[in-house]
């Protein structure tokens, strides 16, 4: 949690009612206080160091699940945090959804390999050309391209089209294709993408494996390391409510996202999706979903953090009230009609984010959308510029 942070922005929040020990948390504050960013941690001792760990869990602990009066200064000292470091400028990338083979088998995705009954496709390169060439907003800053992962997509399709087009455009450009070989990321670099969209949906090494994810934990860690050593701007995610998860497993993954060195990270709602085997489990809380939005930008306030799709799924504010609860980008899906349907990680009758839906979501939220690229504004923070 970034406590020094919080601090230096008076009463955002107060510890007597996001924690169960104030006490123990002002003595903490007081030291960290002291000895100043970023060696908080390392300065505490024993039962000091202890304290400050549990009291930081509890925070989060209390933070999540949060209602009521205490759940809107959560939600309000988040938008205040971000409104601090971004301004009201909402970050505003597209995104296109260019193939949905996949080579993995998440147990929480429609597009797992074991779903027979997805029809597939990749586009053809004329087809990302034409959408890039004549259907861009001029609110867009950023592109994404996004597949399944699919190694052959990246190679035939993703690679020569950024190739050419971060030499004709002004984008920020960034991929979400998965884990492939560390070659790939270089050519994808070279190529010209500088963003790289790898999700771990959660850090429980236990749960990673139960559900599937993609590969094993440990080399999805390797990937991401490897790209944010080589310059990559990373951004992670998790999936909040998932089945069975726990408090402490959130946690868990929260402190494993923030040692990472990242540029951003999204959460979103597990949605039981159409085609999988957690088809008939219980969909995530939205509220508790923001929570855990709010809490994002309260320990990393410097990240890029944005709204999902998914959340309108529960609830149609519920892109609206991300971008209340600290989020900070959003996106417009410009995968041609004909084919989004097929790109289902849920399920086939999505929630599009029109540019129209986004542009609303954004003036509903009290806000613009931003000039400047994600990659751009995240590039200029030095990774560890957050004080724990
Ligand atoms: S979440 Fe990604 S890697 Fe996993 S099955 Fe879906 S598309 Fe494939």
């Amino acid at each position: 949690m970034g406590w020094e942070l919080l601090m230096s922005y008076g009463d955002l929040v107060r510890p007597t009612w996001l924690c169960r020990q104030p006490q123990r948390v002002q003595t903490v504050f007081r030291k960290s206080h002291a000895a100043g960013h970023n060696t908080v941690v390392s300065k505490a001792r024993g039962g000091e160091e202890e304290g400050f760990a549990e009291a930081k869990a509890d925070w989060r602990r209390s933070a999540l699940t949060a209602g009521g009066q205490a759940q809107a200064a959560l939600w309000a000292s988040a938008e205040r945090v971000r409104e601090q470091i971004f301004g009201q400028r909402i970050f505003v990338r597209g995104v296109i959804e260019v193939a949905n083979f996949c080579r993995q088998n998440c147990s929480y995705c429609g597009m797992r390999r074991e779903n027979d009954a997805l029809r597939r496709f990749r586009l053809a390169r004329e087809v990302i050309r034409r959408v890039i060439d004549e259907s861009l907003p001029p609110s867009v800053t950023d592109l994404n391209f996004q597949a399944g992962e699919d190694p052959v997509a990246l190679r035939e399709l993703v690679l020569p089209v950024i190739e050419e087009i971060a030499k004709e455009k002004r984008l920020g450009i960034s991929v979400c294709l998965g884990t492939v070989d560390h070659r790939l990321y270089d050519e994808l670099q070279q190529a010209g993408a500088r963003g790289y969209i790898i999700k771990l949906e959660t850090g429980d090494p236990e749960q990673y494996r139960l559900l599937q994810c993609p590969g094993r934990l440990e080399r999805r860690l390797e990937a991401i390391r490897y790209l944010v050593r080589t310059g990559w701007c990373v951004s992670s995610g998790f999936i909040y409510g998932l089945p069975n998860q726990t408090l402490d497993q959130v946690i868990g993954t929260l402190d494993l996202l923030r040692s990472l060195s990242l540029c951003g990270c999204s959460v979103s709602p597990f949605i039981p999706g159409e085609g999988t085997p957690l088809s008939s489990e219980k969909r995530a809380d939205l509220d508790q979903t923001l929570n855990a939005v709010a809490v994002l930008r309260l320990s990393s306030p410097r990240w890029v953090v944005p709204a999902v799709s998914a959340l309108n799924l529960c609830d149609s504010s519920g892109y609206v009230r991300a971008l209340r609860a600290g989020a900070n980008l959003a996106t417009i899906n410009l995968t041609p009609g004909e084919w989004r349907g097929d790109y289902q990680l849920y399920r086939r009758k999505r929630w599009i984010m029109t540019e129209e839906r986004v542009l609303q979501a954004i003036e509903q939220a009290g806000c613009q959308p931003s000039p400047q690229s994600w990659i751009a504004a995240s590039s200029s923070f030095p990774p560890s510029a957050d004080p724990i």
